[in-house]
């Protein structure tokens, strides 16, 4: 399946540089003592950009909701279709969602409410991508 290959910029390099590595870090405000995604140049909350660092955490989650997409207009997915589309909520902190393929599961088959884990898959030569796969 063809995904979007990442561009860091210098805000997003600690993020993908922790992908390539199989880590999951996140934006964490030591002000708030809250993570942050997506990524931002300053804390959402208190507005500090000082305060923002980054912390790893375990890359688990469960699935909140999902869609399945049939007729996407992104030409480059167009021969997936249909695909699973899912929303992917932290357990670290249910504010923080992402979206997921979920790999594994078949379109139609997505449990909701199931446990998820990331998972790290090669879509360039040395760069990796984060995704979810369903734990069984
Ligand atoms: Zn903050």
């Amino acid at each position: 399946m063809p995904k979007v290959i990442p561009v860091a910029d210098p805000l997003s390099k600690p993020f993908w540089d922790a992908v390539n590595q199989k880590k999951l870090l996140l934006q964490f405000c030591s002000g708030c003592r809250r993570l942050q995604y997506p990524i931002r140049d300053r804390c959402a909350d208190c507005g500090s950009a000082e305060k923002l660092g980054w912390k790893e955490v375990r890359g688990r989650g469960h699935i909140s909701t999902y869609i399945i997409i049939e007729d996407g207009r992104l030409d480059r997915r167009m021969s997936d279709q249909p695909y699973n589309l899912a929303l992917v909520t932290m357990d670290e902190d249910p504010g923080i969602n992402f979206y997921a393929n979920l790999p594994g599961t078949p379109v139609d088959k997505v449990p909701v409410g199931a446990p998820v884990e990331v998972v790290f898959e090669e879509v360039a030569p040395g760069q990796l991508i984060h995704e979810w796969r369903a734990v069984q």
